[in-house]
């Protein structure tokens, strides 16, 4: 499971960067890619539909721009919302080079894919087209970001053996998540002898802003932040070649390149203590939102999805006190939940099948 110039496992996932007026802050993301270079790490993730295109051109002038090319690696993305016909697909790959600034790719893959979208990607000959910029030296392997259930994994899998990576959410709170089921999707892809790309490995921060109830469970195990417990919990699984995290911050960085630099897998112990957070988090009844804005471009009405449902979660997790005021603060100049129309775009969209609809309904009787 070695591709070249990758030595470790634990990438910078390009998706959740440090904004300023809109805009990426760069100094910042500068400082947190020389941070990350300069402790052994090189991997780099990104897609055209993350910050509306910003997180491709931040890394052009930020990462490409400043570093030899051959010391990192660079994977992109085929988007199915930026794509209609088979036609559409070299010019949207040459544009994300150029967005790059770079002639290649690392790896491309076929983005948050799922039974439909496997259906649209055999109809216009998407696996065709990538495999024929691979054979030009454009891209140097073939992936796909999963979003759908064991069973389809396994007959795309069957059926694409151009496939030579997928990406898959895994974390030890979606282990048996009927919606995500990650360790059947991790099962399949052990089946297939796919090395395994894990994105969510902390669930969009969940697992990081855990209530006090979970925070004593690891306390009590041993030293160590949440977020380094979601870490090593995905990375002491054998198949895993590659571990996202989303990080907008420095000091998040530094808590995760503590934990992935001299990396120890778990124990029993430890996995019984993640098992207990598990069931504390389950009976907690939150809305399994990762935050990844994917629903939020698209929507006419242009509500501030995950933020709603980051103050219900508040609410539910923590107790807050005041989620009606937090919520007035966050739609003072942004459309309240009862704004929905009901278009249905967003749950189209998301990759945790949410029924973003009702919860939106509820949110706005509770809150409004
Ligand atoms: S269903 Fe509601 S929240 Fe979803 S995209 Fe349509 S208007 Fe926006
Ligand atoms: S509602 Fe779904 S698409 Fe929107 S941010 Fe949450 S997980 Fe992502």
């Amino acid at each position: 499971m070695e591709f070249d110039g990758i030595k470790n496992k634990f990438g910078f996932g390009c998706m959740r960067l440090k904004m300023v007026d809109e805009k990426v802050d760069y100094a910042e993301f500068a400082k947190m890619i020389d941070l990350f270079m300069d402790n052994g790490f090189t991997y780099f993730d990104t897609a055209r539909v993350y910050l509306g295109g910003q997180s491709e051109t931040a890394l052009r002038d930020c990462l490409v721009k400043r570093y030899p090319r051959s010391s990192f690696t660079l994977t992109d993305k085929l988007s199915d919302s930026c794509w209609s016909e088979e036609k559409d697909i070299r010019p949207l790959f040459e544009s994300q080079l150029e967005s790059l600034g770079t002639d290649y790719l690392d790896f491309y893959l076929f983005h948050a894919m799922s039974a439909p979208r496997y259906e649209k990607y055999q109809r216009e000959h998407a696996f065709e087209v990538v495999q024929q910029l691979k054979k030009e030296g454009k891209i140097k392997h073939i992936g796909m970001s999963f979003h759908d259930q064991p069973e389809v994994l396994d007959k795309i899998l069957s059926e694409q053996p151009c496939i030579e990576v997928v990406q898959i959410q895994f974390n030890y709170l979606d282990i048996d998540n009927p919606h995500v089921r990650s360790m059947g999707c991790y099962d399949v892809c052990v089946k297939h002898h796919k090395p395994v790309i894990v994105m969510e490995p902390i669930k969009g921060g969940t697992l990081v802003n855990l209530p006090d109830e979970a925070l004593d469970v690891l306390k009590e195990c041993g030293k160590g932040s949440p977020a380094s417990y979601a870490l090593r919990y995905v990375g002491s699984h054998d198949q895993i070649f590659m571990i996202l995290s989303g990080m907008g911050t420095r000091e998040q960085m530094l808590d995760n390149i503590s934990t992935m630099k001299d990396f120890v897998p778990f124990g029993e112990k430890e996995f019984t203590a993640v098992k207990k957070v598990n069931e504390i988090l389950t009976k907690a009844h939150t809305i399994p939102c990762t935050s990844c804005h994917y629903c939020t471009p698209g929507c006419p009405m242009q509500i501030p999805i995950p933020e709603i449902f980051a103050i219900r979660n508040n609410e539910t997790l923590f107790h807050v006190w005041s989620p009606k005021k937090d919520y007035e603060m966050l739609t003072m100049d942004k459309s309240k939940a009862s704004a929905c129309i009901a278009c249905g775009q967003c749950e189209g969209i998301c990759p945790q099948q949410l029924e973003i609809i009702s919860l939106l309904k509820e949110i706005a009787e509770k809150y409004e």
